[in-house]
């Protein structure tokens, strides 16, 4: 099975700075590739902030001075072809948009060595909708992770019907090598496993609170009590940010859906109560 040692990360953004982080945390040789110097600019300051998380969670153990090591180990481009050029696993985790992603893998097939794997962090699209595209399908799944991946570390491997078993495996190997328990996937999957189950969660507790039937409170305790889950749905929403489920809900075309957005509209996202990040949701922090 082929080793993961160096492992590169497209976008540094909001995923891809915490994908890039704890892979580098637990000893990969981690690049973090963005467009430009400023989007890197941008990156370091990502990962310093994570770099103190880490340390106060003591994730992994912590550990005198690990921060700083981590930290400096890091390395930065916006030269794809320099990003790539020993990569073991390249991570893509830019926005998620067809066309962007698409070109991303039809530049990265161009400057990658045979040995790289590729995987997408993407949480709507198949990894089929992307397989032409990187020119190698048999070094090709999703990897998806969750937000706060240093606590909610599941990573869920994905393949297509062309992804080589092996390839597979080295994946997982690296999931398990940087602190995040692998989810395997036998076959494709939109919403991979975690977001199959959590979505129609969300939408089914939007739709007895806009319809009047009982209050977040009631709904979140009528959750806890009754499968001994540690939080409710409405817990989970302030903890998510409320925006993301108002864009998705906005988008949205069904009566229900716009229910809730005009709601998430009217009571939190006009008044800046975005949840836990700002220290009010439907609760309070
Ligand atoms: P984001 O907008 O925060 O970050 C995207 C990054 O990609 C930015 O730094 C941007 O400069 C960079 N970028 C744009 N075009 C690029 C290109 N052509 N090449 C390289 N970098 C480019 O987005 P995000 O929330 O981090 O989401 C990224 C991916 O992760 C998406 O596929 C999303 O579905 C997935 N994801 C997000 C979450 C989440 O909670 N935010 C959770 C799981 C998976």
């Amino acid at each position: 099975m082929q080793k993961i040692s160096n492992v590169t990360v497209l976008g540094t953004g909001v995923l891809g700075s915490q994908i890039a982080f704890q892979a580098a945390w637990y000893g990969y040789a981690v690049t973090a590739f963005d467009l430009d110097e400023s989007l890197l600019g941008a990156a370091r300051e990502r990962f310093t902030k994570l770099a103190a998380i880490y340390t106060a969670d003591g994730v992994g153990g912590g550990g005198e001075g690990r921060g700083e090591r981590v930290l400096a180990g890091i390395h930065y481009s916006h030269d794809l072809a320099e990003a790539v050029a020993d990569a073991d696993l390249v991570i893509e985790a830019v926005p998620e948009t067809l066309s962007i992603k698409q070109q991303t893998y039809t530049d990265l097939a161009a400057v990658a060595p045979a040995k790289t794997i590729f995987a997408t962090n993407s949480s709507t699209l198949l990894p089929s909708d992307l397989k032409e595209s990187t020119g190698r399908p048999d070094r090709f799944l999703a990897l998806h992770y969750a937000n706060n991946v240093w606590r909610q570390n599941t990573a869920e491997v994905m393949g297509t019907t062309d992804t080589d078993p092996a390839v597979f495996d080295a994946v997982v190997a690296f999931t398990e090598g940087s602190g995040l328990v692998p989810i395997r996937l036998k076959k494709e999957k939109a919403g991979s496993v975690l977001n199959s189950m959590l979505v129609p969660l969300l939408n089914a507790a939007a739709g007895l609170l806009v319809g009047g039937f009982a209050d977040a409170e009631t709904i979140d305790k009528t959750w806890r009590i009754g499968t001994g889950a540690p939080v409710g749905p409405f817990q989970i929403f302030d903890i998510i940010g409320l925006t993301t489920p108002y864009n998705i809900a906005v988008a949205s075309s069904d009566a229900g859906s716009q229910a809730f957005a005009a709601y998430l509209k009217e009571n939190f996202i006009d008044a800046g109560k975005l949840g836990v990040a700002t220290g009010e949701g439907f609760y309070r922090y």
